[in-house]
Parts: C-alpha cells; structure tokens; sequence
C-alpha cells in the first residue's frame, strides 16, 4: 500500500508523504539528485514511445523537461495546491512572468493588486506594455468592487495576499467570483502564507505561484519557483516554460523537497513567534502601526481568519517619524536580526523600506518603514535585541534634535 491508495490525507500528513513512491527509489525515503540531460533508450520503439505527445512533461526523456527529481517535487507541490499539476521555475519571479506570459496575448487586459512583489509589477507594467499587454493595477482591497475594472479583454486577474510592503489582505472569492463571470483566470502569488495557510485554488484561484525560494525551501539557500494550475490550463502554461526553455536543476529540487517536510512545524513556530514580537512591538512608543494580518487590529484580520489557517514570520512596522540616522542606528545595532533580501528561512531579518512605495499607508512621507521577518529564535532573545535597538534609534534622534 503507498499514502495514495484510499482517502486522501489531512495537510501534516501530505507534508511527510507527497511526492512519488519509495519503490521507485530503491527504498530509499528521499528520491536521489538525478543529474541528466541524455536520457538512452535501448530501442528505437522505446525512443519513440518516449516522444508522444501525451507523455511530454510525465516520462524521462530529456533532462530539460524534468527528472525524476523534479517530477518528485511537482507531484508534492500539486497535491499540497490541490491543483491538477505543478511545473518548477529557476526562481519565485520567474514563477509568476511565465505564467502571465502563457495566460496573456496582445491586446488582452490585465489586472494587478497594486500591492504586487515589485519586480513582478515591473513586469506588468513595463515588459508586457511591450507587446501590446495593458495593464491596470488596483487597489488590493476592492474586493466585489474589482467589476467596475473589468474590461471586455480582461483575461487574468493577478493577485498577491497579503501584499508585498503594505500587507493588505484580498478578498480571493469576491473578486474570482467577479472575474470568472467575465470570463477571465485568476492568477495569484501564494508565496506569504504557502498553501499550508492558505487554499488558494480551494477559494477560487486557476493559477497558484510560490517562490519556494522562501518558506518551502525555508534555509536561505535556494532558489525556485512553482506554478501550480487546474487541468484545462495546464497544457498551456506548462508548454510555455518548455518552450522558452527552462528547467530547475535536481540538486535544487532536492533541497525544496527537503525543505517541504518541515514546512508545517516551522511555519507554525514562525506563526507563535511573530505573533509574539508583533504584539511587543504594537506596545511600543516608537511604534505607530504593525501591518500584521494575525493581529486582531489589521484591517485585514476579518478576510485573514476567514481564508488563511495561520500567519507566516513576514510583517511590516510604521514608526512614527524620525531621522533616517535614527532607523540607521537602530538596524545597525542588531545582533540577531540580519539585514538582507528575502524572507521564509529560519533566521530574522530587518531590512529598512522606502516609505514611497507605500501605496494604500495614509499619514506622513516621513514615516520610517522596516519590514521583519521573524525566524525560528526564541522570542524574548529576539525581543530584547529590538529593545536594545529602539535604545539607539531614540539616541541618534535625540542627538539629531
Ligand atoms: C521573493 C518573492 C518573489 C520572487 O521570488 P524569487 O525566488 O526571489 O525570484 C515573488 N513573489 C513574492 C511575494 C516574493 O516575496
């Protein structure tokens, strides 16, 4: 018996035990890096069986249209989506271009969350005015509202919850509900919650991308990317990565399959533990908003306990105006919390953010902005670095004063 023969199991259970069967792996629990371009077939009837059509993304035939390594991963991502198949991009952003360019053609509309991961607005706005893609980008919160924005040649609505910087959470039924009766896909970044927190393609979502890069391979040493579809998109977008000739290498996929196991326990301490550091920080003087879903006081908190199951570590903090010096100071002085790109690996960081990309924030262009990212330390340690930060943020501002 293997975990697919009967009833499928609940999402802890997936995490220890998706993606292909030990008996195909010699026993061994983990499937081994298969490093292959050439695939041999020992006749020519087998080299054609390999060709059909039918078996193009399924079968060994090429190393640049998977291994078994990879196919390993797709099959564990597609189940945890609840989607019909998933495909393995070199990287998260990589992830949602190709599926906009499969899904979109000149002259069609689309529609992006102006909350959107910003290279991936960029290329929304920029490369696909290029051929002839428009684009419109709305407020992340319009939930039903997004009608009045749907056009004729609307075909994809893209969204990104909670948001990139600002945190807004959408309403995902609402608005797949307005674009599927005009006939257009719904397109989201799951990269935040994992489908772990939150079933997108369960409310509503046809496309489901995930930079892996984060919480699935969760140890800041790997890039990828996933796009996971329903069955009468799959084809279309999956022909779109082969054809523009990407492939992830084994030795990566490993690492995200590795990384999948423990997703579950580490997100749900991630939760614990920036839930914790996020009601410290809402305490604070210095503090003038936490953008947190999990926090009974985000705006966004009502449609978070609605969709999502839990939080990720990733949270934005408003400080009430000061000196840059002052912030400078302040993220200088940490010890724990690292400053640097990315999120989703056991380690903290916080990273100063430009307060002109924040869109939907009303009060003041001077506001300081830092986004965290809480890891897998304990929470009083990680507590007692940021007191000891806010000590030189209030030194440099009064030496500024
Ligand atoms: C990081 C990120 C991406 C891009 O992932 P990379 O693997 O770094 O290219 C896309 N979307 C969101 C929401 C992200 O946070």
């Amino acid at each position: 018996m293997t975990p697919n023969d009967g009833p499928p199991f609940r999402r802890d259970t997936l995490l220890t035990h998706v993606g292909g069967s030990p008996t195909d792996r010699h026993g061994a629990v983990n499937p081994p890096v298969y490093r292959a371009s050439t695939i041999l077939f020992p006749t020519v009837a087998e080299w054609e069986a390999s060709r059909v059509h039918a078996n193009r993304f399924k079968v060994l035939r090429y190393g640049q249209l998977g291994t078994p390594t990879t196919f390993a991963l797709e099959e564990a991502i597609a189940t945890l989506e609840s989607g019909y198949r998933a495909m393995l991009l070199p990287s998260g952003l990589a992830a949602a271009t190709t599926a906009l360019l499969a899904l979109l053609k000149t002259g069609d509309h689309l529609l992006m969350t102006d909350s959107a991961y910003q290279p991936t607005r960029h290329f929304g706005k920029v490369i696909l005015a290029r051929y002839g893609i428009d684009a419109t980008f709305y407020d992340p919160c319009i939930g039903a509202g997004i009608e009045s924005l749907m056009r004729p040649e609307t075909r994809v609505v893209f969204l990104e919850s909670p948001g990139s910087i600002t945190f807004d959470v959408q309403d995902l039924p609402a608005i797949a509900k307005v674009a599927h009766a005009h006939d257009a896909l719904v397109v989201i970044d799951n990269t935040w919650a994992t489908p772990y927190f939150l079933p997108a393609m369960q409310l509503g979502a046809d496309v489901s991308i995930i930079a892996a890069t984060k919480y699935i391979g969760g140890h800041s040493d790997v890039l990828l990317g996933t796009i996971t579809t329903t069955e009468p998109l799959y084809e279309r977008v999956r022909s779109m990565v082969a054809e523009l000739g990407y492939s992830v290498s084994p030795d990566d996929a490993y690492l995200v399959l590795r990384g999948l196991r423990t997703l579950g326990v580490r997100l749900e301490r991630h939760e614990k533990n920036a839930l914790q550091v996020a009601q410290w920080l809402q305490g604070r003087a210095e503090v003038k908003q936490v953008l947190y879903p999990a926090l009974p006081t985000d705006p966004g908190h009502a449609i978070w306990k609605r969709d999502f199951t839990g939080a990720s570590g990733l949270f934005g903090v408003v400080l009430h105006p000061v000196p840059k010096a002052a912030v400078d100071a302040m993220l200088n002085s940490l010890r724990l919390f690292g400053m640097g790109a990315s999120f989703g690996g056991f380690e903290s960081l916080a990273i100063p953010m430009d307060s002109t990309r924040l869109r939907h924030l009303t009060g003041s262009a001077d506001n300081r902005f830092i986004r965290i990212h809480v890891g897998l330390e304990d929470p009083a340690d990680l507590i007692a670095d940021l007191e000891e930060g806010f000590a030189h943020l209030n030194a440099a501002a009064s030496a500024a004063r």
